[in-house]
């Protein structure tokens, strides 16, 4: 049952805190049982909320493999799908623009690192639509849909690393492009017997 109850000033300093730690407000309102307008009401009258930019780069997290992954919902060529003031643009793109301002006329934005939702700054750069139809070729991928990777011994040893520092399986096969079963034998020692962690 949602309360609309008045807030004490110590209230509306824990709805805040918890803000600040990146929790959503629907999820405080379910956690402290309160209406999402109340909670809204008393971040305003504290820290504020979030700008688009800010709400953006919590969904962004760095890995230790040095790529900086969009956490939200990817499209089907694995590119993170956002949105900024309304308007639907994808992860890389965003991050580049938020980064360097206006992404010029025509241009695309090009990952170094082969990981579509990755956007990471110095994975990033900007390129021609040719540059990046070459590029695709070159990876085995196209436009159409995405080819499911082969993975590299350095590429086994990272997933390793990071499945120990907490990332979920499912989130590293989307990254790593590769199927869960992929990552479920490599982890369990079933293939890359041969890569030590
Ligand atoms: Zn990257």
């Amino acid at each position: 049952m949602q309360k609309t109850k008045k807030l004490t000033q110590e209230d509306k300093e824990r709805i805040a805190g918890l803000y600040k730690y990146g929790l959503s407000i629907k999820k405080i309102a379910q956690a402290c049982d309160l209406s999402k307008g109340t909670v809204i009401r008393a971040i305003k009258s504290t820290v504020g909320l979030r700008t688009a930019e800010e709400r953006f780069w919590l969904k962004v997290e760095k890995w230790s493999d040095g790529c900086e992954n969009f956490i939200g919902a990817t499209d089907k060529d694995g590119y993170g799908r956002a949105s900024y003031r309304g308007k639907p643009i994808p992860a890389h793109r965003l991050a580049w623009q938020l980064r360097h301002g206006e992404i010029p006329e025509g241009m695309c934005v090009l990952h170094t690192c082969n990981r579509p939702n990755c956007v990471a700054d110095e994975h990033l750069y900007l390129g021609t639509r040719a540059d990046n139809q070459k590029y695709m070729v070159e990876q085995g991928r196209s436009s159409s849909g995405r080819k499911r990777r082969r993975l590299t011994p350095e590429a086994v040893v990272a997933i390793r690393k990071l499945k120990s520092e907490g990332v979920s399986r499912g989130t590293l096969a989307a990254c790593y492009e590769v199927s869960r079963k992929t990552i479920d034998d490599l982890l369990a020692g079933r293939t890359w017997r041969n890569i030590e962690a």
